[in-house]
């Protein structure tokens, strides 16, 4: 089956002003954009409805974090059911700045996933481990754990509505991007997990995308991978531990400081 490219733009609490957001979303409309990729742009709260009404159709928008109930004393936060009002389709939930910086539990995470789906959003899960994680040889085990909660809190069908975002906390904002291979390997794992967990076809039909110091200098590489090797013929499953077939698993990516940059075009257009 073919999953369709995904390419996030998470803009994180940039850009500072209103001119420079509409000189992003200037570029953004004016570029030539693969149309057989879904791209979305998550910009910071306060931008999402005014960001909304001037970029183009074709480009959705996320918004970057909500909390689980629908509306009530919950001061500082956004409701799934308030972004679904607003019409924004997407959120980004389990983002290692919010597990780390705010303290967000994957028990937590799973919560919000589950109450964002009930409410018709579409989420753009992120999943990673530190380097002391990975030197440790425990990636594969942490990104399960952080998925277990989110296995068992939904239903086979909801993961329709789920982007897997792989982002190694490591390369995030740091300018060291995973190699193809390492993603290709950490994608896998996160695929045949699911294929365990819940299905081969769920595991089969869920874009798992890369996350962590994507450029256009380096997004390339990751997509010619996937060229390459994507129409590869699947080989029946394996086990858990080796990945569900031959065919490559970088799915698109999430990308954070280039996503301000004209150079987000590219990265949009990498498999062109
Ligand atoms: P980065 O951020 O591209 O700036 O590394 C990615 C992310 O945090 O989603």
């Amino acid at each position: 089956m073919t999953r369709q490219f995904f390419v996030g733009g998470n803009f994180k609490m940039n850009p500072a002003t209103q001119e420079q957001k509409r000189a992003l979303v200037k570029v953004l409309n004016e570029a030539t954009i693969d149309p057989a990729v879904e791209v979305v742009v998550a910009p910071p709260a306060i931008y999402l409805l005014a960001l909304k009404e001037i970029v183009r159709k074709e480009i959705k928008v996320s918004a970057q974090n909500c909390y689980l109930k629908s509306s009530g004393a919950f001061t500082g936060e956004i409701s799934p059911a308030q972004l679904v009002d607003a019409g924004v389709p997407y959120v980004i939930l389990g983002h290692s700045e919010r597990r780390t910086l705010f303290h967000e539990t994957s028990a937590f995470v799973a919560q919000k996933t589950r109450a964002a789906l009930d409410t018709g959003l579409s989420i753009i899960l992120c999943v990673g481990e530190t380097l002391e994680e990975r030197e440790a040889g425990k990636t594969a085990q942490v990104v399960e754990d952080q998925l277990k909660p989110v296995v068992e809190a939904l239903k086979p069908e909801d993961w329709s509505k789920i982007v897997v975002a792989y982002e190694p906390v490591w390369a995030i904002g740091t300018g060291k991007v995973a190699t193809s291979a390492q993603a290709q390997e950490a994608h896998a794992n996160i695929r045949a997990f699911l294929s365990s967990a819940v299905s081969p076809a769920v595991a089969e039909s869920t874009r798992v995308i890369y996350g962590g110091s994507v450029t256009a200098a380096n997004c390339k590489e990751l997509g010619v991978y996937q060229a390459s090797y994507i129409r590869l013929p699947a080989v029946p499953v394996i086990g858990h531990t080796f990945g569900v077939c031959a065919q490559l698993d970088v799915d698109g990516f999430l990308v954070g400081g280039a996503s301000l940059k004209p150079e987000f075009v590219d990265i949009i257009n990498a498999k062109k």
